[in-house]
């Protein structure tokens, strides 16, 4: 077993994790960072796919209200532009209708995409992590406390240090790691039912040589309530140089297999755009439900959003040496990219005071 020492362990390398280690970056802290995976992004994942055209299979798009995400992203000169849906879509609206085609009113709430591909966010927190702060491949499996010290273990190394921040989402954190002491009774509860935001969904995405649903009206955006596809949109890169849609099928169809569902997706496009579905370069999708790195399966009935923000996360534990970040943790935005970001920030804050850095 390799021993490490560390001020600050920081478990994930998602957007919470990789925004911790870039507002530490003119700090004295000997920081490390311990993924499970053998990537930086957790649920941001751009897949590159046929002809270099990036797929967003995690998240994607941004809004305006998510101010400190936006000013991250103009400090990192990262570019953002506009999800195209047209003024027209196709709807459909339940199993004894058709298909529809209907007009879209004026879209007062736009999204914005990241120029690259979300992952863009990611590879330029890298440019100011170093790389001997970044351990893949180390799913932490247990938090124990040793004299004044936690001991963070994973299958391979044991990192001594005075600060563990948990980037996990709160439902996995208290089901796949072992803590001693235990957390109290009633944070525990909480952590029981909080909800993993989009942990059940699935993100599927073609890819083309020719946008063919694109006409004067029309940009590939489609909304059903009968699916496989439930919400699709265009996918084209800003540069219009490779095309996809992409977007959110039934989470029910978990349990198919990846060419059952692709041939229902293929099904339900047809109705509309005819033979030209079957030229795809390239299908890519994700199960999220299936990535045990995300989420584990819930033991009790938990609401979309449920306990997202909680008071409990904003306490810290074990005598200040265990903090609760992630997404889920925000007091606002929770489960989005934005809460991400507010979570790194107030996590920050934390440890630089504790660490009297300020
Ligand atoms: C399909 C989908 C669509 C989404 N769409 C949007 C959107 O359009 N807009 C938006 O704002 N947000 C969206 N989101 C949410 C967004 O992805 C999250 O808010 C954000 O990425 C969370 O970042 P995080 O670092 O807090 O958590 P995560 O990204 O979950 O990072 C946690 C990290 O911890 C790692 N990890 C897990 N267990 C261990 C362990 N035991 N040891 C070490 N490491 C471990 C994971 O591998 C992961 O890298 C979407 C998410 C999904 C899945």
């Amino acid at each position: 077993m390799k021993e490490e020492k560390a001020d600050v362990v920081v478990i994930g390398a998602g957007l919470t994790g990789l925004t911790i280690a870039y507002l530490l970056r003119d700090h004295d802290v000997n920081l490390k960072i311990l993924e499970a995976k053998n990537r930086v992004g957790g649920r941001i994942f751009t897949k590159l796919s046929n002809n270099n055209t990036t797929i967003d299979l995690g998240a994607t798009w941004i809004q305006k209200p998510h101010t400190h995400l936006l000013n991250l992203l103009a400090e990192l000169n990262v570019e953002i532009f506009q999800q195209k849906i047209g003024s027209s879509a196709i709807y459909e609206p339940n199993t004894f209708s058709k298909g529809q085609y209907v007009n879209l009113p004026p879209n007062n709430e736009p999204s914005y995409r990241v120029k690259g591909g979300t992952i863009s966010i990611l590879n330029t927190l890298l440019k100011y992590t170093a790389p001997s702060t970044l351990f893949f491949n180390q799913k932490v499996k247990s938090i124990e406390r040793h004299g004044s010290k936690l001991q963070v273990t994973t299958a391979t190394s044991s990192f001594a240090t005075n600060k563990v921040i948990s980037t996990l989402p709160p439902y996995l954190f208290a089901n796949s790691i072992n803590l001693s002491p235990t957390l109290p009774e009633n944070v525990n509860d909480v952590l029981q039912s909080t909800h993993t935001w989009m942990g059940e969904s699935i993100k599927a995405g073609l890819v083309y040589d020719n946008p063919f649903w694109k006409t004067e009206n029309f940009t590939g955006t489609i909304f059903s309530n009968i699916g496989p596809v439930i919400e699709f949109y265009d996918h084209s890169n800003f540069e219009e140089s490779t095309f996809a849609l992409k977007g959110f099928i039934k989470d029910e169809l978990a349990s198919l297999t990846k060419e059952s569902r692709l041939e229902m997706i293929l099904n339900q496009l047809r109705k509309y755009y005819g033979d030209q579905v079957n030229t795809y370069l390239s299908y890519e999708e994700m199960v999220w439900r299936a990535d045990n790195t995300t989420t584990l399966p819930y033991k009790n009935f938990v609401l979309p959003h449920q306990n997202n923000g909680h008071p409990i996360f904003q306490e810290p534990y074990f005598d200040n040496q265990l903090l609760l970040a992630g997404t889920e943790t925000a007091a606002s935005f929770g489960g989005y990219m934005e809460g991400a970001i507010r979570s790194a920030e107030f996590v920050t804050e934390h440890i630089l005071k504790y660490l009297q850095l300020v």
